[in-house]
Formats: structure tokens, C-alpha cells, sequence
């Protein structure tokens, strides 16, 4: 654990660097939304036991820098099992609580968890990839589209951070090779793989291996 979090800091070093930088104030990202399930945590279908939650890897460590970057971190989760009858309300917080209380051993906090319990045929406009929970958090923080970004394995994540017009990032992790396949996106091996701005409305401006290559891109985008 130590070997490994030792060989991210130079990685965060330059993070911090490039975000804070302000070489482009225009394009820097200072808040930054996420999925939850196949993005920050292993996906299981309608996972309803805290126990169940697992971080992906590097997740922790990428997180920690973002923090230490000066980034808010906000979840935004689709959690239709709720509606659709197959978990609760209470388990999904519960499960939220988990995930909360391992990421504050490393010191990681997000500054609000929003989840959206209607299953898709309730029609409501806070499910992914409708607007309403980004609506919510622009309001109640005061974000703005071009400092926030959106990282997700989904589809419907990149077409609501593409509808908010966030920096977006699809994830490999999580059901996010598939996304990408059916999206007809290239699978980048390492790092990250981003088309020439601006991409296609469906596109995400970036596909990266995982959450840490994900962060990277969002550096290398906020020095641009
Ligand atoms: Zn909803």
C-alpha cells in the first residue's frame, strides 16, 4: 500500500500542478461529478449490501489527489433498483455510507452524493442521461459547465455530461468496454484516447483505462 501510493506522487504532484496552474482558466476543472457503480466501485447488479463494495483500483489514490488538487467531488448515481422493486431506498444509502466512510480513512470526502431511485419507465428528469441532477448540484454549489467534469462506464453518462456540456470521460472499467464498443470508440490499451475537439454529440471527450487515466486527461485538458 505504501510502495503504491508512493509511486503516485509525482503523478499528483503534476496534477496539482497543472490544476492549479490557471495557464487556461477558461478550461480548468475544479469540480468534478462521478458515477458511482462500474466507475469508482466494482459493479454489481443492484448492489444492496454495503459489504458488497469494493473500490476499483487506484480509484482511492486518484480521488485523494483530486482532493488534495483543491477539486469538489460530487456522485451522481442512477439507482433504478430502487424502483424497480429489487432494493431500497435504505440499502442504497447504506451502501452510500460505505463508500463514504472507507474513502474518509484516506482522508477522500465528497461534497454531496445525489442518486436518482426511479426505474426508467417513471419518466423523471433526474436519470442519467437527463439533466436534473446536474441542474441540482449548478444551483446548490454554483458550478459551471466548462470547470466541471463527468466521469462515468456508461452510455447515459456521457450523454448527460455531454447535455450539461461538461468535460466527459468514459471509463473502461465497469461495463464501460462495452459502452465504448456500441459507441464505436476506440479501446486505448493504457492511459487515455481523446478525438479531436469537438467530438461527435455521443462522444465523450475522452476514453480512459480507468479513473486514474481518466484524471490525467482532465489535467492535460485543464492545461491546455
Ligand atoms: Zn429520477
Amino acid at each position: 500500500m505504501q510502495a503504491d501510493n508512493h509511486s503516485h506522487s509525482g503523478k499528483a504532484h503534476t496534477l496539482s500542478r497543472k490544476l492549479q496552474s490557471n495557464r487556461n482558466p477558461d478550461a480548468s476543472v475544479r469540480d468534478i461529478l462521478f458515477d458511482r457503480d462500474g466507475t469508482l466501485i466494482e459493479d454489481r447488479n443492484y448492489l444492496s449490501d454495503p459489504n458488497q463494495i469494493v473500490l476499483l483500483s487506484g480509484v482511492t489514490q486518484a480521488l485523494h489527489h483530486l482532493a488534495q488538487a483543491g477539486c469538489r467531488l460530487f456522485v451522481v448515481s442512477n439507482q433504478s433498483g430502487v424502483g424497480r422493486g429489487y432494493c431500497s431506498l435504505e440499502n442504497v444509502h447504506a451502501c452510500n455510507l460505505r463508500l463514504v466512510q472507507l474513502l474518509a480513512a484516506h482522508n477522500v470526502h465528497f461534497t454531496d452524493m445525489l442518486l436518482c431511485p426511479h426505474s426508467p419507465e417513471e419518466g423523471c428528469a433526474c436519470r442519467k442521461p437527463q439533466t436534473g441532477m446536474w441542474d441540482l448540484l449548478r444551483r446548490r454549489y454554483g458550478l459551471h459547465a466548462a470547470h466541471t467534469a463527468m466521469i462515468g462506464d456508461k452510455g447515459d453518462d456521457v450523454r448527460f455530461g455531454r447535455a450539461a456540456g461538461l468535460h466527459t470521460v468514459l471509463v473502461l472499467t465497469g461495463k464501460g468496454r462495452d459502452q465504448a464498443l456500441k459507441l464505436g470508440l476506440p479501446l486505448p490499451d493504457a492511459g487515455f484516447w481523446s478525438p479531436p475537439p469537438p467530438p461527435p454529440p455521443d462522444w465523450p471527450h475522452a476514453v480512459a483505462v480507468d479513473l486514474a487515466a481518466a484524471v490525467d486527461f482532465l489535467a492535460m485538458a485543464s492545461a491546455r
